[in-house]
This record gives structure tokens, C-alpha cells and sequence, in this order.
């Protein structure tokens, strides 16, 4: 942590308009706390060496600061995208929408490339840290938070998850005469051994958080295989990230106790008791229409049958009371989109499922920041922490599509986005 903030610092030499390592005094019309769910008017707030060091209305501006006059927007704490593939793009014109031709068509060069962009274009979207969770090639990911983390990139701060780990054949469906073509995408760990290997592995190699996929073949984790991987990854200080999307995987993952279940599908009621019971954080990923028909075409009644599905997990989810993080899985090029405002659209498959702003923002600022392990530096503006902030014209906490309207970002004190209102 020591180490992210003194890199934070170096970020800010580099890139700081216009006055180098100064002060920065920003008036707000209001600030949102997400945590509590309010705001308070006519804030101002001071940022030195990338760190917010005051906030309130009579916080005195220093002399030489540079000012930013938000007075009449809203300022709120930058926000977390908890499940991200930054560095692969399926291109439905190209790979009909099957991400398994993406990682066989893109180099891990290119999907590097792919990862710069995409980085530039989810902190301008607003999103301050991500949570990238694999599917990176041989760790192209890594590289990608390296330059974020040393300053020769701009990108959200990366909790980044290496190669996927999962039984035999991944997310595949192979065939006998080449079983590698799901490598590196995949690290296949059928034994305790393997799994081992697995996470030293990744670990070694850069992944700060490990991504197992639970289930999607016959033979999935057994609760013993999941507590074992999650025992091991806790012995580098790392957390265990659970892909979930039929009902049995859910159940191992829930009553494994991992720190974060993704996606749901079909996650039963009593699973999400179960997890809840364990400490565990529900990631859901809801696809928009309009990116699931890309990928899949189907008929509008089976697309109507999958999205009612999505919405009625997170329903459940709401009413049992498991804490939820926001991701996206958004992974598609689609006309008129960024991978940012393509992230961005999940918020409305996450309102229409019941999901209020104050929630929907807790989940996509400090539940999120307690996830990734960085809530002692992000997810909330305060004294001593990073200053990651963005700006909307209106309050989110009123219409949550204002943040479909971020117009300003500003990561660990730097201003990677002014639009001029
Ligand atoms: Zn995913």
C-alpha cells in the first residue's frame, strides 16, 4: 500500500496541469458522501501531493493554490468497476462475438494495446479503480498496471488477477489434437498440487488478486478444492475471486466462503443466505440487451427470458441483503460506445432491478473499496485519502444517470478530464 502511494506521487510529477505538485483547491456545489447516502453543499476541498488534506465549507484556500471551480456540480468520490477484462475486446464484426476467437486471433502485444486503451477510457468514464480479473493472455494486465502504477500510463489504480485458474479445458470446449489452445488464457489446475503451482504462479507473476472459474465443465471445485485455493492465496496476502454461473458452483463458492462471487445466473435463494452468512460479496455482472444479443443471438423471447433471469438474481440478492459490489464484464466494441460508458451502461440493468442511487453508489465506491482491499486510501473523500474524485453536472443521488454525465476526473490529484461547461 505504502508502495501505491508513493508511485500515486510520481504519477503526479509526470502528468499535472498546470502547476506541478501544487496545491489544487476545488469548490464543490456539493459533495456525496456514498457511504451515508447525503451530501453536503458548498464544500471545498484541498488536494497536496495527490492526497485529499481538507474538506468543508470554511477550509481556508492556501495562498498560490490552483482552483477549480465545481461550485455549481456535484463532486463524489471516483468510482470501482469490481469486474473488468481490460485487455481483451471481442469484436463482433471480426469473431462473431466469441470471445474464445478473440484470445486466439489477438496477440498478447495487442492486447496490451487493448489494455492502455482501455484503462484511459474507464478513468474518463469515471471509474478510479478497477478490479481486472483475468482473461489477459500470458499477463499482459500486469504490464498494463505497471505503467498505470509507474506513471508512463494514464488508467484507474489496477487490483489485477493474472491467468484464470480452472479445471481442465477452462471455459473451453477443446478438442484432443490441441488441449493447449485454451493456454495461457487458462491455467488448468485439476490437483491440489496443480493448484498450488497455480497461484505461486500468478502470484510471482503479478496478479494481486486469483480468479478461479468454479464451475463451466462437468467436473467443478469441490467446497475442499475452493477452501484450499483460498487458504493458499491468503498466504500471499491475496483474495480469492469466484466465477459462478451455474447454481452448484454458486452453492461451492457460497459455502467455501470466498471473498467475492461473480456473475449469479442462477445463484439460489439459499445460496445467497449462505453467502451472506459467510462474509461473502455478491459481484453481479448484468449484460444490457444490446451487448447479450451481439454475443449471442437469440430470439426476443429468449433474450426477454435472460434478462428477467438477471434481474430477478439481483432482486434476491437486494432482499436477502448480501453486500454487492458493482461490475460489468463488459467486453464487447459495440457502435457508439467506449469500454467506459459501455461499463457505465450497467447501471441501469442494476436500477431497474430495484437497486437505489445510495446503494448502487455504496456498491460502486466503498463496499467495492473493502473488496479490492484499498478502502484505507479510496472509495471515499476525506483527509489522507487518494484524491480520486469526479464531477456531474447533477446530483447521482437524485438521478443516477448523472453519472453517465461525469465531465471531470481527477486521479491521485491529477485532472485526466475537464470538459468545458
Ligand atoms: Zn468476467
Amino acid at each position: 500500500m505504502v508502495r501505491r502511494i508513493a508511485l500515486g506521487v510520481v504519477a503526479i510529477w509526470l502528468y499535472a496541469t498546470p502547476v506541478s505538485g501544487q496545491v489544487v483547491a476545488i469548490m464543490a456545489g456539493q459533495v456525496v458522501n456514498t457511504e451515508a447516502g447525503t451530501t453536503a453543499a458548498n464544500q471545498i476541498i484541498i488536494v497536496e501531493s495527490g492526497v485529499v488534506t481538507a474538506v468543508g465549507p470554511d477550509v481556508l484556500i492556501p495562498e498560490g493554490a490552483e482552483v477549480v471551480d465545481l461550485s455549481s456540480s456535484t463532486v463524489l468520490p471516483g468510482l470501482f468497476d469490481a469486474h473488468t477484462h481490460l485487455c481483451m475486446i471481442v469484436r463482433p464484426g471480426r469473431d462473431g462475438g466469441h470471445y474464445y476467437l478473440t484470445t486466439l486471433q489477438d496477440s498478447d502485444a495487442a492486447r496490451a494495446v487493448d489494455g492502455v486503451i482501455n484503462a484511459r477510457s474507464m478513468l474518463e468514464a469515471g471509474f478510479t479503480t478497477v478490479r481486472d480479473i483475468g482473461n489477459e493472455g500470458a499477463y499482459a494486465c500486469t504490464e498494463v498496471r505497471r505503467a498505470i502504477d509507474a506513471g508512463r500510463t494514464v488508467g484507474p489504480t489496477m487490483i489485477n488477477a493474472g491467468r484464470i485458474i480452472a479445471p481442465f479445458g477452462g471455459q473451453f470446449s477443446l478438442q484432443p489434437d490441441r488441449p493447449n489452445l485454451a493456454e495461457p488464457e487458462y491455467f488448468f489446475a485439476d490437483t491440489r498440487d496443480e493448484m498450488v503451482k497455480a497461484i505461486r504462479e500468478n502470484v510471482h507473476y503479478g496478479a494481486l488478486v486469483i480468479k478461479i472459474v468454479v464451475d463451466d465443465q462437468d467436473y467443478i471445485y469441490s467446497v475442499d478444492d475452493i477452501r484450499f485455493m483460498k487458504e493458499e492465496a491468503a498466504r500471499a496476502g491475496r483474495r480469492l475471486a469466484a466465477h459462478a454461473w451455474t447454481a452448484e458452483g454458486a452453492h461451492n463458492a457460497a459455502e467455501a466462503g470466498v471473498t467475492s462471487m461473480e456473475h449469479l445466473w442462477a445463484i439460489e435463494d439459499a445460496d445467497l443466505e449462505l453467502a451472506k452468512q459467510n462474509g461473502v460479496i455478491a459481484v453481479f455482472t448484468p449484460f444490457p440487451d444490446e451487448e447479450w444479443e451481439v454475443i449471442n443471438s437469440l430470439t426476443p423471447e429468449e433474450m426477454a427470458g435472460v434478462h428477467a433471469q438477471q434481474i430477478d438474481r439481483i432482486r434476491s440478492a437486494l432482499r436477502i441483503g448480501i453486500p454487492m459490489v458493482f461490475g460489468t464484464d463488459a467486453i464487447t466494441e459495440l457502435p457508439g460506445h467506449t469500454r467506459g460508458t459501455l461499463a457505465m451502461s450497467r447501471i441501469d440493468m442494476f436500477s431497474e432491478a430495484g437497486m437505489t442511487p445510495a446503494q448502487l453508489l455504496r456498491a460502486m465506491t466503498t463496499t467495492a473499496a473493502e473488496l479490492l482491499g484499498v478502502a484505507e486510501l479510496r472509495g471515499t473523500i476525506a483527509p489522507g485519502m487518494a484524491a480520486d474524485l469526479i464531477a456531474t453536472p447533477g446530483s447521482p443521488l437524485d438521478d443516477i444517470q448523472e453519472l453517465k454525465r461525469v465531465f471531470f476526473v481527477m486521479k491521485d490529484g491529477v485532472i485526466v478530464r475537464r470538459d468545458p461547461s
